[in-house]
């Protein structure tokens, strides 16, 4: 199969050929079809199976066969949850779009506001945006959406994660309609099957790369080891395996100043990516990664998402995850398009139950490593206990599964209602 089978317009084919897409991704070849027809598309995917150009490429192609006549004017919303999937999505966009008249541009928080303004003063077809900056600027009266046709949110089970779900209902209520939506997870929690609910009419269903699938592809080991050991057993393996590009994870943006700091102190240059860095630091950052200039990132989930670097060799989970998904998450930015990664987590003396979560989860045992000089039997006899008190408390009030289920009951019930008004 090829693009031009998917009955997209020249313009595209064009600019896909220039790109060097070939053949249509699994996704892009069950999306693009029942997206050119107008459906609504729940889609379960993650990044990296080629999602952005499968709702991309047929809304540029519906603009493309009805030009808009008169003013510039927002016709295709895109909601993301980070600003590292905002750029990428519109850099992919500008791509695309380069033989058509459609502008585009991305919108988030944590920079000056004025170029944003000024862009959407010259007027925009296609905006790429964050939620909370663009709350912000409806608010301040700069964005108007009254004439959206295509909405798009992208990775909504981590904008739900990351707290943007009223923000996100407060947005859908500026659209018309009469639009088309498409949805678009790496996970079906309750939530965004209830999210779905509410703003997706007779959707289609694609879904793309089970996890577990994924979660094949990539070689994982685990290795038990003493907190305080885990610095010395990331240098150690970091110094003799010399993997090509490494992403270490740890839960917290502290944890990753901190891991930077003590593999400078170890001779090993790493930088890190976080919410508190500054957008400028984590784009050279993720600039130099993806160069190969740079052979260890630092990262905490959020700002991991959307992170466009093919050729990952390493996952290490320096800390286990306490949500088990996560873990999926992480290890899938190794191991893309077909290529093995390689994935090692650090299991400590309390992390048992997180470990339990996950193999659980995967329906697997991960394979133990004791063959490095940190293998604590300590660590690994623990490996059924529960989680001490205050670790779990902690997962609980930053927004763990307790608090989540609670909010998605009371959700569901809006739904409904908001649903059967709606259509
Ligand atoms: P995404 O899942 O949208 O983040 O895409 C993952 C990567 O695959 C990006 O670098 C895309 O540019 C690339 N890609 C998407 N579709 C294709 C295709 N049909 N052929 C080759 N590469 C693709």
């Amino acid at each position: 199969m090829d693009f031009a089978s998917l009955t997209l317009c020249q313009p595209l084919l064009d600019s896909l050929d220039e790109i060097g897409y070939v053949t249509p991704t699994p996704i892009q070849a069950q999306a693009i079809p029942e997206l050119i027809k107008g459906r609504d598309m729940l889609g379960c995917a993650q990044t990296g199976t080629g999602k952005t150009a499968a709702f991309a490429l047929p809304i540029l192609n519906a603009m493309a066969e009805d030009p808009w006549s008169g003013p510039r004017s927002i016709r295709v919303l895109m909601l993301c949850p980070t600003r590292e999937l905002a750029s990428q999505i519109n850099d992919n966009i500008e791509q695309y779009a380069h033989y058509l008249d459609i502008r585009s541009m991305v919108m988030f928080g944590g920079v000056s506001q004025r170029p944003q303004e000024k862009i959407l003063r010259r007027g925009v077809d296609i905006l790429v945006a964050t939620p909370g900056r663009l709350l912000d600027m409806i608010g301040q009266g700069y964005v108007d959406l009254s004439q959206v046709q295509f909405l798009v949110l992208d990775e909504a089970d981590r904008m739900l994660d990351m707290g943007f779900i009223r923000d996100i209902r407060k947005i859908i209520a500026y659209i018309p309609e009469n639009r088309q939506s498409l949805l678009f997870s790496a996970t079906m929690p309750p939530s965004i099957v209830e999210l779905s609910r509410d703003m997706l009419y007779d959707p289609v269903s694609v879904s793309i790369t089970p996890e577990s699938t994924t979660v094949e592809a990539i070689k994982q080991s685990l290795m038990f080891v003493m907190k305080s050991d885990k610095r010395g057993l990331l240098t150690h393996i970091i110094k003799e395996e010399q993997p090509e590009k490494v992403l270490v994870f740890s839960r917290t943006k502290h944890g990753c100043n901190r891991i930077v700091k003590q593999l400078g102190q170890d001779g090993i240059e790493a930088l890190a990516i976080h919410g508190n860095k500054s957008q400028g630091a984590r784009e050279k950052s993720l600039g130099r990664f993806r160069k190969g200039t740079l052979q260890v990132l630092v990262a905490t989930d959020v700002a991991s998402r959307g992170i466009d670097v093919s050729d990952i060799s390493h996952v290490i989970n320096l800390d286990l995850p306490n949500e088990p998904e996560v873990y999926v998450h992480r290890i899938g930015r190794t191991g893309r398009a077909g290529q093995g990664g390689i994935a090692i987590a650090f299991c400590d003396e309390n992390e048992g139950e997180y470990l339990r979560g996950i193999e659980k989860l995967i329906r697997q045992d991960i394979p133990v490593d004791d063959n490095q000089p940190f293998h604590s039997e300590n660590a690994l006899s623990r490996k059924g206990n529960k989680a001490p008190k205050k670790q779990q408390n902690r997962g609980r009030r930053g927004g763990g599964r307790g608090q989540r289920r609670g909010g998605q009951g009371r959700g569901q019930n809006r739904g409904h209602g908001r649903r059967r008004n709606r259509r």
